[in-house]
């Protein structure tokens, strides 16, 4: 049996016997973990706010290989991020982020990439001060760069054309390829992108994290922006539902 200490975003939890908690966490250098939490239920409850949803917590657990079910010891929190728990629409990314990360990972070779590009969206989500959702569009496509999928989409895949300089009503995005084709050499495998979506989606390719809230998006082009990440994930990771937590968000994307 080894001890384990490691930083852990909780993903899910479920509720277990009178007074446990089965914990489904992500950990920075040890990857996704199932973990029983004994006693987190219980009148003095032992780990605090430690074990709430989306909370970058420190945690301590004994673990042995033979067991599917790690034990932990202590927890104690590092972030909660608060805003996002304060307001619905940052609690929906907050959980979608959550969400994605228990579809992605049990099929993805684990690095500590995945899980810093998730604290950092975490962070971001919860300290946006407009536009909030651009961060979770940027955060699947940062996704896409540890799981081997980064997009590369500033020059068109056939001619190599710049393609933010470039006129026409539309791209063609080739997710098997994770690329684009400009006008001139559009096939008709991929899906067709307008123009302003497709350079929305370059921008938040390519900006500053933080620069990525200064966009206003469009319902039209966010839609857009949605199904081609979307597709993108669906085309190379074994994923069949869409996100749930995303739903709540649904009126206006
Ligand atoms: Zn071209």
């Amino acid at each position: 049996m080894a001890i384990i200490r490691d930083q852990a975003i909780i993903l899910h939890s479920i509720k277990h016997g009178d007074s446990s908690l089965i914990l489904h966490v992500l950990g920075r250098e040890h990857g996704r973990e199932s973990i029983i939490a004994k006693g987190a239920r219980s009148k003095k409850p032992r780990f605090g706010a430690a074990l709430e949803l989306m909370t970058h917590s420190e945690i301590i657990y004994s673990h042995r290989h033979t067991r599917e079910i790690q034990m932990l010891r202590e927890a104690r929190v590092i972030n909660s991020f608060l805003p996002i728990r304060n307001d619905l629409e940052r609690t929906a990314l907050g959980l979608a982020v959550c969400e994605l990360l228990r579809m992605v990972t049990p099929v993805a070779e684990m690095s500590t990439d995945i899980f810093d590009i998730s604290i950092h969206a975490l962070e971001a989500i919860s300290n946006a001060k407009k536009n909030v959702r651009n961060h979770f569009w940027r955060f699947e496509l940062d996704l896409f760069r540890p799981l081997g999928i980064g997009l590369t989409i500033s020059n068109c895949l056939h001619c190599g054309k710049k393609l933010s300089s470039l006129q026409g009503n539309e791209v063609e995005f080739d997710s098997i390829n994770g690329a684009v084709r400009c006008p001139e050499c559009k096939t008709s495998g991929g899906m067709s992108i307008p123009m302003e979506t497709f350079k929305i989606l370059e921008f938040l390719n390519r900006s500053k994290p933080q620069a990525v809230e200064n966009i206003k998006i469009s319902p039209r082009a966010e839609k857009g922006i949605k199904s081609a990440l979307w597709l993108h994930f669906r085309t190379h990771l074994p994923i069949r539902r869409e996100l749930k937590s995303l739903q709540a968000l649904s009126w206006s994307i």
